[in-house]
């Protein structure tokens, strides 16, 4: 069976069993302030289990995209070098809201694996959770007799707290779980010990597929487990791992997920799979690493330098890194392995066939700017290395090590391996140390704690009226107390709110909730998963809060700015389509009552006749006073055939709400505010273009108010030229004549500079001083330039044989030495210009330097330049 055909028969059996097939949530997680990438099936259902909102239907199956490598699940380090893990994987999943549990999930997912799957029933074992004392949780047995009836005791492991017990947090829902382990090890090996003995023994071949999660309880703050009134399935299964046992392989990088990719990578690097163990160790690396990377900028997440980004492009590093030494690779080649990867997924994930050219383009940028990190990085070790040899040492110190990977990129078992390369070590405590140190800076940023919420009132829904409404008469439903970097706060949630949470680009309303005469400011609105949440830093929020109703009211002059800018985005998005190409596709945004911020796909600069066009459409569009057409609920189908274009890594519903200004020219998918008509905004004018990543542009613009303050500064400036200028008849004119006649004048000066200095060089070579057989010109000068200076010295040098000159000057106010000693005179009675141009120096409160033949320096002090010069006598009066 195909991994393509495993996958549908997953599909189709649940879809048989009464389930909606829906498609995976992006790779990266939205709303989620505890997640940066989805890490199972249930993230995208993590709502509905804490009853905000309610699924489409009762009974859903996927396949998620899923990524292990930060946080409560970090697999990166064993990636490569087990043959189980992946950083990116899919999660085969079903899912019951409050509908059927334990008894008809076991028995489908036995049915699944024996009868479709045909996988053999005597390499299966379960387990189910045995229990836990301490928490007051009691031992599975509704689990146990469930399996016993089906495989029977003896294939039935019980498992602790730390295997079989799921929790979504330190709080919320929580329940225990039964695995499905499968053991594909030979016959032969099979006979010599039960695979029962090797069940979660980090045994390869005997692995864990299938996990069946119970959400039974919900864990409260001070420990305690409270009853779930409705109780829901939660169930993932590795679809790789699941690959391999069906296909009858021991290592999933065996089955046709992986086996082209691995073939691709090793011909291009000239190897072959299965023969050496860092040459497989690396295949696997980068055949796992390339899905994650390519998947994550397909949905939205490009390698930066901070947070889900860095996650990103420190994996991208790794596959570099392996590919760099044990593959022999110098050159970019993850980039090449793009479109084999779309064409694998086509039909499954679409995102990346559709994106395949920037995703790839993307990943080369990475690569060759890693490469040359990489590059830079040996060069830092070999100065290390050498340092270190010259000093008899053999040890990387820690701090260094940390640098290295910290500041250069360069990572640590690279410094390691360089190090041993070269008959060296690392210190590895002190290396952790630092790391450590810094683990410990960063987790007292991020500290945060919170109490439970306080509910006041049970609602199905949350209302949002704030497209409509900009006072709203509502009642809290719940509020928590947490702690965070603003200090105190508290999370509000009220049954209907004016207040717009940030989502999409646009930030969230500020504004007032006010407790009978009591006005209490709302200083943020966030969505945190489907709740809108208020901020609130006023302590006495908590004195007055009840169940009574409330007024709850937007800074509303503040909203409408952000309308602007809002709406000036779509305007704006469209216009850049028409200039630069239909390839313009938003890749971030950011509005507020400030600015608009729009980052899109687009390889070159936006030129400065493109922007003017870009300006010029925006607004024409806006002088055409074009209405805002609203519609709610349309169905998505329908929305993307009126051109409407989806974003990647955006999760929509079935109905969108379209926003449409002039249905020839922009028609969006937006859960944005925006103005009535486009007239409103008044004035568009963009203030910068730049580059944010490869093959992505952002533009800043301003509208309205801040759009006519930028014309007005840059008239105040003109008037100011215009002022100095005493108001010539033509500016421009005006000031180029200034600087023709300020270049005229510079030439004038250079030319008398030249004729004083032969002056001076001429009075000087009558006053030559013999020291014996030394040629002495020491004085105090007057030029204009240190290059003047410097001239001087050497056209004395050319006409005075046996020369020692010291030559002194007050240069734009500060001092400065020459000292220009004849090259026989260096030889032979060892004076050094450089040496005696620091002692001189002293004088000046300067410093300086240069060779022994000639040196210079300069000085703060112009009182001392007399002492300095006669300080220069006293080398050759001796
Ligand atoms: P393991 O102990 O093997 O790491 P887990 O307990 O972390 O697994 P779950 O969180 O229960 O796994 O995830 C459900 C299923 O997803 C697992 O049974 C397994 O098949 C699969 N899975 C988990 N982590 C990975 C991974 N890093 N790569 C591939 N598949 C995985
Ligand atoms: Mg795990």
């Amino acid at each position: 069976m195909t991994s393509r055909e495993i996958r549908k028969q997953f599909l189709d059996f649940f879809e048989s069993k009464g389930h909606l097939i829906v498609p995976s949530a992006p790779l990266v997680a939205k709303n989620d302030p505890t997640l940066m990438f989805n890490n199972s099936g249930m993230a995208q259902f993590k709502d509905f289990f804490l009853g905000n909102g309610t699924p489409p239907s009762k009974r859903i199956a996927d396949t998620q995209k899923c990524l292990r490598v930060s946080g409560k699940h970090n697999d990166l380090e064993d990636v490569g070098f087990d043959t189980y893990h992946h950083t990116m994987f899919e999660m085969l999943g079903n899912w019951s809201f409050g509908d059927y549990f334990k008894k008809e999930a076991l028995a489908w997912s036995w049915e699944l694996l024996t009868e479709i799957y045909k996988l053999p029933k005597d390499r299966i074992y379960v387990s189910v959770f045995q229990g836990d004392e301490k928490d007051g949780v009691p031992f599975d047995q509704e689990a146990w007799d469930i399996w016993k009836a089906i495989v029977g005791e003896e294939r039935i492991i019980l498992g602790n707290k730390k295997d079989n017990f799921w929790e979504m947090g330190e709080t919320g829902p929580c329940g225990p779980c039964s695995e499905i382990h499968i053991d594909l090890r030979d016959a032969d090996e099979v006979a010599l010990k039960s695979g029962k003995e090797l069940v979660n023994a980090d045994h390869p071949q005997v692995v864990e597929i299938w996990n069946n999660v119970f959400m039974q309880f919900e864990r409260m703050a001070d420990g305690s487990l409270v009853p779930l009134p409705s109780k829901h399935v939660d169930t993932g299964m590795g679809f790789e791992r699941l690959c391999m046992a069906i296909q009858g392989k021991q290592s999933n990088y065996d089955t046709d997920v992986f086996q082209g990719t691995i073939k691709l990578i090793a011909d291009k690097a000239g190897k072959v799979y299965g023969q050496d163990k860092w040459t497989d160790i690396s295949l696997r690396v980068i055949a796992d690493h390339i899905r994650a990377i390519a998947f994550a900028i397909a949905d939205g997440q490009l390698p930066s330098n901070n947070k889900a980004g860095y996650v990103i492009r420190r994996i991208l590093r790794r596959a570099v890194r392996y590919g760099y030494t044990y593959l022999g690779f110098r050159e970019p080649f993850l980039h090449s392995i793009v479109p084999l990867l779309s064409e694998q997924f086509d039909g499954v994930f679409p995102e990346l066939i559709s994106q395949q050219d920037f995703v790839a383009k993307v990943i080369l940028e990475e690569e060759n700017s890693f490469l040359r990190t990489l590059e830079n990085g040996l060069k830092l070790l070999d100065k290390i290395t050498v340092d270190l040899k010259a000093n008899n040492q053999t040890v990387i110190n820690g701090e260094q090590v940390f640098e290295l990977n910290d500041t250069f990129g360069f990572p640590v078992d690279l410094t390691a391996l360089i190090a041993r390369e070269n008959g060296l070590s690392i210190d590895e405590e002190g290396y952790k140390a630092a790391l450590q140190a810094q683990k410990e800076r960063s987790r007292k940023d991020a500290s945060t704690s919170a109490e439970d919420w306080v509910i006041l009132q049970e609602v199905d829904k949350i209302e949002f009226v704030g497209y409509d409404e900009f006072e709203t008469v509502s009642s809290v439903v719940k509020y928590q107390k947490v702690q965070n970097k603003q200090g105190t706060q508290y999370k509000v949630v009220l049954d209907k709110t004016p207040f717009y949470a940030e989502s999409g680009g646009q930030v969230g309303d500020k504004g007032t909730i006010s407790f009978g005469g009591v006005a209490i400011e709302v200083v943020d609105t966030k969505k945190e998963n489907d709740l809108i949440v208020h901020f609130i830093s006023d302590k006495r929020f908590e004195s007055l809060v009840s169940d009574e109703p409330v007024k709850a009211s937007i800074d509303l002059a503040r909203r409408k700015l952000t309308n602007n800018n809002h709406t000036s985005t779509h305007l704006m998005q469209a216009a850049l389509k028409q200039v630069l190409g239909s390839h313009v596709n938003q890749k971030g945004s950011l509005v507020n009552n400030e600015i608009l911020r729009f980052d899109f796909s687009h390889f070159q600069k936006v030129t400065d006749e493109e922007i003017a066009q870009v300006e010029e459409i925006v607004n024409q569009k806006i002088r055409e006073n074009i209405p805002l057409v609203e519609e709610r609920n349309v169905p998505i189908a329908e929305a993307t055939s009126r051109g409407a274009m989806a974003l990647f890594g955006e999760k929509y519903g079935d109905f969108v709400r379209v926003i449409t200004f002039d249905k020839n020219y922009s028609v969006e998918l937006c859960g944005g505010t925006h103005v009535p008509a486009t007239g409103n905004i008044g004035l568009f004018k963009i203030i910068t273009e730049t580059s944010v990543a490869t093959g992505v542009r952002r533009i800043e613009a301003v509208t309205s108010e801040k759009a006519f303050e930028i014309l007005r500064e840059q008239e105040a400036i003109l008037d100011q030229l215009n002022q100095l200028l005493k108001a010539p008849k033509d500016l421009v004119k005006a000031v180029a004549s200034l600087l023709e006649e300020k270049n005229a004048l510079a030439k004038k000066i250079e030319v008398f500079e030249q004729e004083k200095l032969q002056a001076t060089k001429e009075r000087l070579l009558n006053k030559i001083v013999s020291y014996g057989s030394i040629n002495a010109i020491i004085e105090v000068v007057e030029v204009g330039s240190a290059d003047a200076l410097k001239q001087l010295a050497y056209e004395l040098k050319a006409k005075v044989g046996d020369l020692y000159c010291v030559l002194g000057a007050e240069i734009a106010g500060k001092p400065q030495l020459a000292v220009m000693i004849a090259d026989n005179l260096v030889a032979e009675k060892g004076l050094n210009a450089g040496q005696i141009i620091r002692e001189l120096a002293k004088e000046v409160k300067g410093g300086g330097g240069g060779q022994p033949f000639f040196a210079t320096a300069g000085g703060s002090d112009v009182s001392g330049l007399a002492k300095a010069i006669e300080k220069g006598k006293t080398f050759v009066n001796a």
